[in-house]
């Protein structure tokens, strides 16, 4: 552990009063030591620690940040409505407006749903495609992450078998093993689910293959079972529309959350038409479901999105990073991956097979003012800057350095035993 002062006391105080002193991807324990494990402040692409550190950060709150923290746009769309009334007995018309938006935007939306997080979003998909179908198989991609419900959670701690009775998984972007797991849960198929791209942790992302994202729509379309991109993740950083709208494939169903308020919280499940009687049918529903300043912020945000050439400038930054990134790890003979969307990068190292080199880099990048993620895939946001990057750039330099001089003598990461295969 680092010797951070106030780091160091506030865990020390979340370990009597927080199960495990933090829980699920907040948990800095599978980070290298000296990872902040509380923030103070957060404003553009910054964050401060609790112990006055610095950060450009790159992991921009694993993804709602796409505007900057505390867009001013937004902030005050979300301050003017929650001083109007935000918890309310019932939901605000900017409900109506907010569904109308999306709508307008998303190729395949018909209709709107509301919640809060992503998980909300995912697990109502499922419900609708039951309900829809009356069939029971949900197919999902192995590894593929989809929230933190006992239908999808990644640890099996409390998990009974029965809830996973029905969930079948396949090979992503493999339409052989797609087809498999069709034959293989008969005809009680409810639903697929598909990740825009694959985005899972600890490993290299790929982008989809049209041909499998066609052949997906294909086998929802011969057994009736719905099509359900999971674009809570993924969502408006790679189009303005359903990330699969980039391979012209259609889903009956899409999840959104993280950046659709900029990080105010709020998720949505958007569906076509022929799924809109079920998801009139099903009772779902939470206290804050319908708190209408978030739906504000979403308004401003997805304004933003239409109106402003943030997903062109994240390209660019993007571009500058990855390329500035490759000719540093060429220079320091380190070998890197990076791979997927270069505004939703995944940076791992070569010849690192327990990650101990991504370790120390990141740990070195911290050091530099930089906050990176050694397993996980990073987001950047539009508040970032050129000079941003440059600095980016001169933290991963430094953390590059590090990796050639110490690579050999690096100690394993006993914290990651187990979690990656
Ligand atoms: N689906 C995907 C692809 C995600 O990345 C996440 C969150 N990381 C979720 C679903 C679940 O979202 P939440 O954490 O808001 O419940």
């Amino acid at each position: 552990m680092s010797a951070l002062p106030h780091d160091a006391a506030w865990r020390a105080r979340a370990a009597k009063v927080i199960p495990g002193g933090m829980y699920g991807h907040q948990a800095t324990t599978l980070l290298p030591d000296g990872f902040p494990q509380f923030f103070a402040r957060a404003e553009g692409a910054r964050l401060w620690d609790v112990d006055g550190r610095m950060f450009i950060d790159m992991m921009c709150g694993y993804g709602p940040n796409l505007f900057g923290y505390g867009c001013q746009k937004i902030d005050a769309a979300f301050q003017k409505q929650l001083y109007a009334g935000d918890c309310m007995t019932g939901p605000s018309a900017i409900m109506v407006e907010l569904a109308e938006a999306l709508t307008a935007m998303v190729t395949h939306a018909d209709w709107a749903m509301f919640c809060k997080n992503g998980t909300d979003a995912t697990t109502m998909a499922a419900t609708v495609a039951r309900a829809h179908t009356g069939k029971r198989k949900l197919l999902v991609a192995r590894g593929a992450y989809h929230g933190a419900a006992p239908w999808c959670t990644p640890r099996p701690a409390g998990v009974l078998p029965e809830d996973r009775a029905h969930v079948l998984s396949f090979v992503y972007n493999d339409v052989n093993d797609l087809a498999r797991a069709f034959t293989e849960a008969g005809d009680d198929v409810a639903g697929l689910f598909a990740a825009p791209f694959k985005h899972d942790a600890f490993q290299d992302q790929a982008d989809v293959d049209p041909a499998y994202a066609r052949a997906c729509r294909a086998a929802c379309n011969a057994t009736g079972a719905l099509l359900i991109v999971d674009d809570v993740r993924a969502g408006f950083r790679l189009a303005r529309d359903c990330s699969w709208a980039r391979v012209g494939v259609q889903p009956d169903l899409s999840a959104w959350g993280k950046a659709i308020a900029n990080g105010h919280p709020i998720s949505a499940l958007l569906g076509a038409e022929r799924a809109r009687d079920a998801a009139a049918s099903i009772y779902v529903t939470g206290s804050f479901w319908f708190a209408a300043a978030p739906m504000a912020a979403a308004l401003a945000t997805l304004r933003m999105i239409r109106e402003t050439d943030y997903l062109e400038r994240l390209e660019t930054l993007g571009g500058r990073l990855r390329d500035g990134i490759a000719a540093q790890a060429a220079r320091h003979g380190v070998p890197v991956r990076q791979t997927g969307p270069v505004q939703m990068p995944q940076i791992l190292l070569g010849d690192d097979p327990d990650f101990r080199k991504g370790f120390h880099w990141a740990r070195v990048a911290l050091d530099h003012g930089l906050y990176v993620h050694p397993w996980h895939n990073m987001f950047l946001n539009a508040a970032m800057t050129d000079a941003d990057i440059d600095a980016a750039l001169a933290a991963t330099d430094a953390a590059f350095a590090a990796v050639a001089k110490n690579g050999a003598s690096l100690p394993p990461v006993p914290q990651l035993r187990g979690l990656f295969a």
